[in-house]
C-alpha cells in the first residue's frame, strides 16, 4: 500500500510518522508549488474553494509518483468540506487513476477506524504510531509558536527561518517521542540564543480565518514569514494541534477554550455557520480586548463560513477597536499584491501604536 495524503502546514510529518510507524509507504505529494494549484483547479469546478482544487492537485501529483491509497479527511456542518471526498474521488476516476481512498471524519472512532484499515501488520503497532505522530504534532507546533516569537526579535528574520526549518527536519526524522522532545528542545534553546534586532517592539498580531489558508505556507503567500520580517509577531489561532484536541480528542480544556471563544462572539453572530467562522468572530473580539494591535483574516475565496466572518468583522473593529484586515485567496492570488497589502496593513498598527503611546505619554504629564 503507496498511501498518500494532502498538505497542510506541515501535516505531512505527523502522517508520515503514523503511516510508517504502520508499516506502510508513505507517498507525501511534492511540496504545493504553482503546478499543484493549476493542475487542481484545471479539474476543479470554477467555484469550488482553494483547498479543494489544491488538495485535488496533491492527489494528482502523488498519484503519478506512485501512491495507490489517498487518505483525506470528511467533514460535517454547512460548508462543502463534507463533499470534498466524494466530488474528488469522481474526478480522479473519471481521469483513469486506479486508487482506493479511506476518509477519516472529525471523530476518534473514525480516526481509529480508518488507521485500522491501514494497519496491515495488525493492531500490535497502532499504539506506538498514536504516540509517535501525536509527539511531533506536539513538537511541530511548538517550532512554529517559537519561531513566530523569535522573528520579529532577531536581527536576522533569515537566521530564525533556517532554524525553524532545521527544527522541522530534525523532528521529521526522529525516530521516537523522546527524540521529537528534543529535537524541540534544542532548537528553542538556538532561537533563543540569536542575536537581538534593534527594531521597535514587535507588533502583536492576531491570525485568523480558515484553518487551511492559515497553516499552508504554498497558498497564503508565506504570510507568517512575511509579517514577521515587517516586525509583527504573529499570533496563529489554530495550529494542527489545536484542530485534534478540539474536533477529534474533544479534550476538555480545547472544548473550554472553545466556548470561550464561541462567547465573545455571541453579541456578533448568533449560531456556528460552519468551518471556523464563527471563531474568526470570537478570537477578534477576544483579541480585540486582549492588547492585540490588529488582525489579519484570511479564507479561500468562495468559503461560506469566512465570507459570513468577513461580513461581522468590520463591526467588531469598530466595536472593540481593532484594525482588521482580510484577505482572501484563490489561485490568481499573487504574492507581490499579498505583500503590498501586508505592509499597508503594517504600517498602519505601527502608526497607531504611536498615536496610542503619545496619547498616553500627554495623560501622563497632565495627571
Ligand atoms: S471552510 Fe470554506 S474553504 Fe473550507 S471547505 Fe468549507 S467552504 Fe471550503
Amino acid at each position: 500500500m503507496n498511501v498518500t495524503f494532502p498538505h497542510m502546514g506541515t501535516l505531512h510529518i505527523v502522517l508520515k510518522a503514523m503511516l510508517t510507524t504502520l508499516g506502510v509507504r508513505a507517498v507525501p505529494p511534492p511540496p504545493i508549488s504553482k503546478t499543484t494549484i493549476e493542475i487542481g483547479a484545471r479539474f476543479s469546478p470554477e467555484t469550488a474553494c482553494l483547498p479543494f482544487k489544491t488538495t485535488l492537485g496533491n492527489f494528482i501529483q502523488a498519484l503519478e509518483a506512485g501512491a495507490d491509497t489517498i487518505l483525506t479527511c470528511g467533514g460535517a456542518g454547512p460548508c462543502r468540506l463534507g463533499y470534498y471526498a466524494t466530488v474528488q474521488r469522481d474526478i480522479l476516476r473519471d481521469l483513469g487513476y486506479k486508487f482506493a481512498m479511506i476518509v477519516i471524519e472529525p471523530d476518534l472512532a473514525s480516526v481509529w477506524q480508518s488507521i485500522r484499515r491501514l494497519a496491515p501488520g495488525g493492531i500490535r503497532p497502532l499504539w506506538p504510531a498514536f504516540r509517535l505522530a501525536g509527539a511531533k504534532l506536539r513538537a511541530l507546533d511548538a517550532i512554529e509558536r517559537a519561531a513566530c516569537r523569535a522573528r520579529p526579535r532577531a536581527a536576522a528574520s533569515g537566521d530564525v527561518d533556517a532554524e525553524r526549518l532545521r527544527a522541522l527536519a530534525a523532528v521529521d526524522e526522529a525516530a521516537t517521542p523522546a527524540a521529537a522532545a528534543e529535537a524541540v528542545a534544542s532548537s528553542l534553546r538556538r532561537l533563543e540564543g540569536l542575536p537581538a534586532g534593534s527594531g521597535p517592539p514587535p507588533l502583536k498580531v492576531g491570525l485568523v480565518g480558515e484553518i487551511y489558508v492559515m497553516l499552508e505556507s504554498g497558498v497564503n503567500g508565506d504570510l507568517v514569514r512575511t509579517l514577521g520580517r515587517m516586525g509583527a509577531e504573529v499570533h496563529p489561532t489554530m495550529l494542527l494541534g489545536d484542530y485534534v484536541d478540539t474536533h477529534i480528542l474533544r479534550d476538555k480544556a480545547a472544548l473550554r477554550r472553545s466556548e470561550a471563544v464561541a462567547a465573545a462572539a455571541a453579541p456578533f453572530i448568533g449560531h456556528y455557520v460552519g468551518g471556523h467562522g464563527m471563531k474568526s468572530v470570537g478570537h477578534t473580539a477576544a483579541m480585540g480586548r486582549t492588547g492585540f494591535d490588529g488582525i489579519i483574516h484570511v479564507f479561500p475565496f468562495t468559503c461560506m463560513p469566512e465570507v459570513i466572518a468577513k461580513n461581522i468583522l468590520p463591526v467588531v473593529s469598530v466595536q472593540e477597536g481593532i484594525p482588521v484586515l482580510s484577505l482572501a485567496f484563490d489561485e490568481q492570488t499573487g504574492e507581490a499584491g499579498t505583500v503590498t497589502r501586508l505592509e499597508a496593513f503594517v504600517d498602519l498598527l505601527r502608526y497607531r501604536r504611536k498615536r496610542q503611546e503619545t496619547a498616553a505619554a500627554a495623560q501622563k504629564q497632565l495627571n
